[in-house]
């Protein structure tokens, strides 16, 4: 593995099982407790684990969980979240064990696990400097490492499987075109985002944990805002938006600004009441790139990609580990289906994992795209997007009334499992659905969504449909409970 992030550690786990060997290389010296590396820029930032994801992560590592809290992660279970949206708000309750955790305490807890493991050796402060291949370039048996900041020449590792978990700033791509493939154009969400994170402590007066997402507008260029509490009595607050214009600040002066022009007044009370720790810290992407690999005629065998270098995504929509641990969870699959490894392993791996990021990278597409001055570049065009637009917020305007006036959360949570990667969004999505959303209110969410279907045959619906959207395949029939009761 070409690198110790969360992509990393996790196919470390998948491989333990099937190589006698494993060797992570990381750039970094890792840290003996929870702390921000210089080699994950991003750590300073929220990270939240869709369920999915800890599902996934729940199966590789039983009771992750557990680990987390012993290292003093935040039980969530009970804590007040208040969703504030141009459709309403809506307080629910967290009714089940819950983990609330920095980045750092996440990777630090999951890297324990994965030290555990007997055959899984850890390479810190070695940077790979480029792969060894065959003479004909039709495989690859190895990297090339170099002691970070040593004196030391370079030197070469042999592989059976060398897998690129570098992140979002691989240059994997680059390596591919050097020895002579032909790669497919990147497909490219040139999304311009910018976060603002500042921690502070919770003052102990503050008994009851009330968390808080107000929704940005991206028609108005307002943008979202995010109370989150994580471990030792300390909260994060983030400001995101897209597009490039008016980003983030990471002065305080203009953070708190900013902050309450664009945090709902309830939210921003909250804030007020915490005592912040340090000036806010940025991060910002001018865009976020989905690699074509599977597409590859020829691929090199004895190589795999897996995590951000793969395919990175804006990360408001907290996906990135998350779509790490099913891609990690197919490769277990295809290496229990084909012990020891047929020829074209790796590039059935690699499309069966690029059918898991299709959703989640549709999903995320759909809402930068709100954003002015965000665009889509890519040798195809990403379909549906201003119908899926257009027929979330009917759907949204559904669940909040539904939530509100029966005390009914089955559409809420519903939408929750299709951006938690659960469900397909298909399961949202359909003539069921669209039937039950329709309801002739003639309200302007409706007459949207009307005008995009055009005239149609009502017995044609799923035909007109299946024109608009893409068609996923998310398989997963695990039972999820729900999250939150109101
Ligand atoms: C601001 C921000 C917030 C985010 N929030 C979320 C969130 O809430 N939820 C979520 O799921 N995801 C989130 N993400 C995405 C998440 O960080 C990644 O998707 C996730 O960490 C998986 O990435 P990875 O392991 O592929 O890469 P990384 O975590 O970036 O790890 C790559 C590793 O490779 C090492 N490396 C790089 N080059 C070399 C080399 N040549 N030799 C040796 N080592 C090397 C690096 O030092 C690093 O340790 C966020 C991202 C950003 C930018």
């Amino acid at each position: 593995m070409i690198g110790a992030g969360i992509a990393g550690l996790l196919t470390a786990r998948v491989l333990s099982d099937y190589y006698e060997e494993v060797m992570i290389i990381e750039k970094d010296e890792l840290p003996q407790k929870a702390s921000n590396r210089k080699g994950t820029p991003q750590d300073f930032h929220p990270h939240r684990v869709l369920p999915r994801g800890d599902i996934i992560m729940n199966r590789f590592f039983p009771d992750y969980m557990e680990d987390l809290f012993d290292l003093g992660a935040h039980n969530a279970q009970n804590d007040k979240v208040v969703n504030f949206s141009p459709f309403g708000t809506l307080e629910l309750v967290i009714n089940q064990r819950s983990v609330a955790s920095s980045r750092p305490l996440l990777e630090f807890a999951i890297h324990q696990r994965v030290q555990q493991l007997p055959n899984v050796r850890f390479l810190s402060r070695q940077s790979v400097r480029g792969l060894v291949t065959s003479d004909d370039n039709k495989q690859v048996t190895g990297v090339h490492v170099k002691e970070r900041d040593g004196e030391k020449e370079e030197r070469s590792i042999p592989a059976n499987l060398v897998i690129d978990t570098s992140g979002r700033y691989s240059k994997l791509n680059k390596r591919l075109k050097d020895m002579g493939y032909n790669v497919p154009d990147q497909e490219r969400l040139q999304v311009k985002f910018g976060y603002s994170t500042r921690y502070y402590l919770v003052p102990p007066h503050i008994n009851e944990k009330l968390s808080g997402i107000s929704r940005g507008v991206p028609e108005q260029n307002i943008g979202s805002v995010g109370l989150f509490y994580i471990e030792n009595d300390m909260a994060q607050t983030i400001l995101f938006n897209a597009g490039g214009s008016n980003l983030p600040a990471t002065n305080t002066k203009d953070f708190e600004k900013q902050l309450n022009e664009w945090a709902s007044p309830m939210l921003n009370n909250l804030v007020k009441e915490l005592e912040p720790i340090e000036d806010p810290r940025g991060y910002r992407a001018a865009e976020s790139v989905r690699q074509h690999y599977e597409q590859m005629e020829s691929w090199p065998s004895g190589l795999l990609v897996l995590g951000d270098a793969f395919c990175n995504f804006d990360p408001i929509y907290g996906q990135g580990m998350t779509v790490a641990a099913i891609e990690a969870e197919i490769l277990a699959n295809c290496l229990k289906e084909n012990t020891p490894p047929q020829i074209c392993f790796e590039r059935q791996v690699l499309q069966r994992m690029q059918q898991a990021i299709e959703p989640a990278w549709w999903l995320s597409s759909i809402e930068d795209l709100r954003w002015n001055g965000v665009e889509h570049v890519g040798s195809v065009p990403l379909k549906g997007v201003s119908f899926a637009q257009k027929y979330f917020n009917l759907y949204i305007k559904h669940a909040m009334k539904q939530a509100k006036e029966d005390n009914n959360l089955s559409m809420f949570h519903q939408y929750m499992k299709m951006n938690g990667l659960i469900d397909s969004p298909s399961e949202i999505i359909n003539p069921d659905m669209l039937n039950m959303i329709i309801t002739g209110d003639e309200s302007a969410e409706e007459e949207a969504v009307l005008a995009e279907l055009g005239e149609m045959d009502m017995n044609k619906m799923q035909e007109r449909l299946n024109e608009l959207v893409p068609s996923f395949s998310l398989a997963f029939d695990e039972k999820v409970t729900d999250l939150f009761s109101t």
